[in-house]
């Protein structure tokens, strides 16, 4: 059997576009090195402030498009019109360093990386209602009229999902350090499961 226990948690957070899991993660990533964001590939065009290579690859769809004949993403969808998608390669690098890798998709994405790596852990980030879903859209002041409607349909459909994650978290207003202090926790007791962990009386009778 495979001792999993250095090995890095994947850890695949969902969640509609604005639930403010963007915040979360920023608090889980800072001043800490076990935790690294897959730095995903799109084709949809940067947000004011955005950098190529740090909050995602902004490619052509051509380019995308030769990734995946490549066999380079581990997934893969198209949302509201544009593609996004995990480049496989680091993801595994980091996981071997005992890197906890946080990919940061949308269902879809999620349900197949739940297929390709049964180990993953998956966490939906939920607003506390739709009411301000609507609201945190709205006040971001980046996406269009018909991006916003687009984004509150896909977020029903997401929902839907909920039953095929693993946990849930509720991201209150102005608490996203709180649901970022869960979502450690969440790791570290999926760190300590008997499944990630078989050669451990080995080492205690060695
Ligand atoms: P946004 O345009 O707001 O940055 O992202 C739109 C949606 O795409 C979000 O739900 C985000 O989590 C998701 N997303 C970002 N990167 C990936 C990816 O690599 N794969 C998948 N399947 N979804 C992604």
């Amino acid at each position: 059997m495979t001792e999993m226990k250095n090995k890095g948690i994947l850890l695949v957070v969902s969640g509609p576009s604005g639930c403010g899991k963007g915040t979360v993660l920023s608090h889980l990533f800072s001043n800490d090195k076990s935790f690294a964001l897959s730095v995903s590939l799109t084709t949809r065009q940067p947000r004011p402030g955005e950098i190529d290579g740090v909050h995602y690859g902004f490619v052509s769809r051509e380019e995308f498009r030769k990734n995946i004949d490549a066999h380079n993403m581990l997934e893969y969808t198209e949302y509201c019109g544009n593609y996004y998608g995990t480049p496989e390669n680091r993801v595994n690098e980091l996981l071997e360093q005992g890197v906890n890798v946080v990919l940061e998709i949308e269902t879809e994405g999620a349900m197949n990386v739940k297929r390709a790596r049964p180990d993953a852990v998956l966490v939906m980030i939920l607003p506390p209602s739709y009411t301000i879903l609507e609201k945190r859209l709205r006040s971001r002041g980046t996406n269009s009229e018909e991006d916003i409607a687009k984004r509150l349909a896909r977020a029903r459909e997401e929902l839907a999902n909920l039953p095929e994650y693993h946990y849930c978290l509720v991201n209150e207003e102005g608490q996203s350090k709180k649901t970022a202090d869960a979502l450690r926790a969440i790791v570290v007791s999926e760190k300590s499961r008997i499944c990630r962990n078989t050669g451990i009386l080995e080492h205690f009778y060695k």
